[in-house]
């Protein structure tokens, strides 16, 4: 088998997964392997590494390799969704750990932390994470084990200083997780930046079509808290399922295009809204007047993301009506996908959200930019009725 150069680039590496071929068959797409169980050797050992379909399958390792190639981890680990890939993190840490984790983040873990982490008898502390001098202060040095970032961050899309924050996590003692779904790995690389754990909702952008549930673990070194991490994911029977493996690695091959194209949209989108008279206020990295501007400006390369949102003047009410109104947009929840999201974020965030409710937020797929600016202009103008 060619195994891949470390000279190729991600995009090569992503285009022919890892460029695995079938040995038995010669095949350029690798087989979907569906056993859950392994023959042993004669003498009784399991040569392969393959015992039983809750800790080992071969496509979800397929799946794996291409993730860690494409953060330039040293191990990772898929599961079977965003959310058990994040809560997995801290369900290895041990009861009475503190954490800090940011106040604007993805709203289900955030209501995780909040309601139900402490039954496990973990300490969460919320603090802005974009203000590093709030970090440093939210750290106790000896008791803080983890210290948890997204960036960008749901929904208003905050930027933290990934190598500040890994800087002041490590002076106390603490691991920093960086939850990248939104920046992608093609745009930041976390663990290059100093991060100990990089987490990926799969179901967005890594597999990129709306059509599987998945998350993602990558780490630079896997430790004794990862392989805790590891054999959770066997114990709770986390792993992901095999066609869902596959369908993940398919959607991969096409993720640096796709995200390309998505960031050029934004781009535009985010510009054209920015002066729009139905439109109060966009929030985009990509816009110089976005506080997270500079550091996004270091910290992501090729682009500021597929996300942005919108805050629509007329209040939540305009804001209702206006996505109630789009046509080409689809009005649903997620992102990352080829298709265009829209979604009035407070209506599913509830109580102890920092959204506000006149924001609107959008996920750009890979559409021409110019259909989605007229569709959304014209909802935000009570046309398209
Ligand atoms: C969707 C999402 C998650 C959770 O992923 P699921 O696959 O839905 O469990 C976590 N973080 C971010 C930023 C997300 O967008």
């Amino acid at each position: 088998m060619t195994e891949p150069s470390p000279a190729w680039s991600p995009r090569t590496l992503a285009a022919q997964a890892l460029g695995h071929i079938d040995e038995p068959s010669r095949a350029v797409v690798p087989p979907i392997h569906i056993a859950t169980t392994f023959l042993r050797d004669p003498d009784n050992q399991y040569r392969s590494g393959n015992v039983y379909g809750r800790a080992d399958n071969v496509t979800v390792r397929e799946a794996e390799s291409i993730i860690a190639a494409l953060e330039g981890a040293d191990a990772a680990m898929v599961l079977g969704s965003g959310m058990s890939a994040a809560t997995a993190v801290f369900l290895a840490l041990a009861p009475g750990d503190h954490v800090v984790v940011p106040k604007v983040m993805y709203w289900a873990l955030r209501g995780w932390l909040q309601n139900d982490a402490t039954h496990w008898g973990l300490r969460v502390e919320g603090v802005d994470t974009t203000d590093l001098d709030a970090l440093r202060q939210a750290m106790r040095p000896g008791e803080t084990k983890l210290v948890w970032l997204e960036s960008p961050a749901n929904p208003l899309w905050g930027v933290t200083d990934i190598a500040a924050a890994a800087d002041i996590a490590h002076a106390a003692g603490a691991k920093l997780a960086v939850d990248s779904t939104c920046a992608t790995p093609v745009l930041t690389r976390p663990l290059a930046l100093g991060a100990d754990i990089v987490m990926h909702a799969a179901t967005k952008y890594l597999n990129g079509h709306s059509d599987v549930i998945a998350g993602a673990l990558a780490t630079l070194r896997p430790d004794a808290f990862w392989e805790r991490i590891r054999r959770n994911r066997s114990m709770f029977g986390q792993i992901l399922g095999p066609l869902e493996a596959y369908l993940l690695i398919r959607g991969m091959r096409t993720l640096p295009l796709r995200v390309a194209a998505a960031c050029t949209s934004a781009m535009d989108l985010a510009t054209r809204f920015a002066g729009h008279d139905h439109v109060a206020q966009v929030l985009y990295p990509g816009l110089p007047g976005h506080p997270g501007h500079d550091i996004a400006c270091r910290q992501m390369q090729g682009g500021f993301g597929g996300m942005l949102s919108i805050r629509v003047r007329g209040g939540e009410r305009a804001a209702i009506d206006a996505a109630a109104r789009v046509r080409l947009w689809k009005r649903a929840t997620s992102l990352g996908g080829v298709e265009s999201l829209i979604e009035h974020r407070a209506s599913i965030e509830g109580t102890g959200s920092p959204c506000p409710p006149d924001l609107l937020r959008l996920s750009v797929g890979i559409e021409d930019p110019a259909d989605l600016f007229a569709d959304l202009d014209a909802a935000l103008r009570g046309a398209n009725a």
